[in-house]
């Protein structure tokens, strides 16, 4: 079971891993956006952590709601919506409860995953966010369906997260602001995959 408490030290622990990559996600957005990123998610993260405080949630759903709406109301741009979506439709699916099961989280996650689909309209190979956080998710199934506990299984799903973003280096976008430079986004790391695998690996460090 992953309690809210655990939930809550991984929103905190994305936040801080965020912050800790601020720089390294701007120059990837300076390759191929407009350098704002790495400022967009620590901003954004820092700003649900300082709610999360001031207004603090007993439940998952009330958790990951906080973050969305934060995320949404902050961060301007592509990753505000889309982020904000992810976590507003995590907690609606998880809902009023105090601990998740593996299974409840997993299917949680993939309701945000949905969110994202539905908001931004990314196909697999397109280049964005999607390219991590569809394999991680993918894995965290498939590694719970064969047994796996929680913990392992989040760690097959960052592993997964790394090699989609690395993926999405030879990939031509065709989404967001990097899809205007066409042939020229080619060879360069997407930052919202970079991002996404932080989210994905901060779950592995502090649940299950
Ligand atoms: P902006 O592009 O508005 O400056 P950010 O720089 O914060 O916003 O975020 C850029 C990231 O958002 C991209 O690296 C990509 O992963 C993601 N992204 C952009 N458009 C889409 C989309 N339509 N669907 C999914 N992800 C997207
Ligand atoms: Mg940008």
């Amino acid at each position: 079971m992953t309690t809210q408490q655990e939930l809550l030290a991984w929103v905190r622990e994305f936040a801080r891993q965020v912050t800790e990559h601020r720089d390294e996600l701007t120059a990837l957005d300076s390759a191929i956006g407009d350098a704002d990123h790495g400022a967009n998610m620590a901003r954004g993260m820092g700003a649900a952590v300082e709610a999360l405080h001031a207004d603090p949630q007993t439940t998952a759903g009330g958790v990951f709601k906080k973050v969305g709406m934060t995320l949404v109301s902050k961060v301007g741009g592509a990753s505000g919506p889309l982020y904000g979506t992810l976590f507003l439709r995590f907690g609606t699916a998880a809902g009023e409860v105090t601990e998740l099961d593996p299974a409840g989280f997993a299917k949680a996650f993939r309701a945000g995953l949905e969110g994202v689909v539905a908001r931004g309209r990314p196909e697999a190979g397109d280049k964005t966010m999607y390219d991590a956080l569809a394999p991680a998710l993918d894995a965290l199934d498939e590694s719970l369906a064969g047994g796996a506990s929680l913990g392992d299984a989040l760690r097959a799903a960052s592993a997964a997260a790394d090699a989609g973003r690395d993926a999405t280096i030879p990939m031509l976008a065709r989404k967001g602001r990097a899809s205007y430079l066409g042939e020229r986004s080619v060879g360069h790391q997407d930052p919202g995959a970079t991002s996404v695998a932080l989210l994905v690996a901060a779950a592995a460090a502090t649940l299950g």
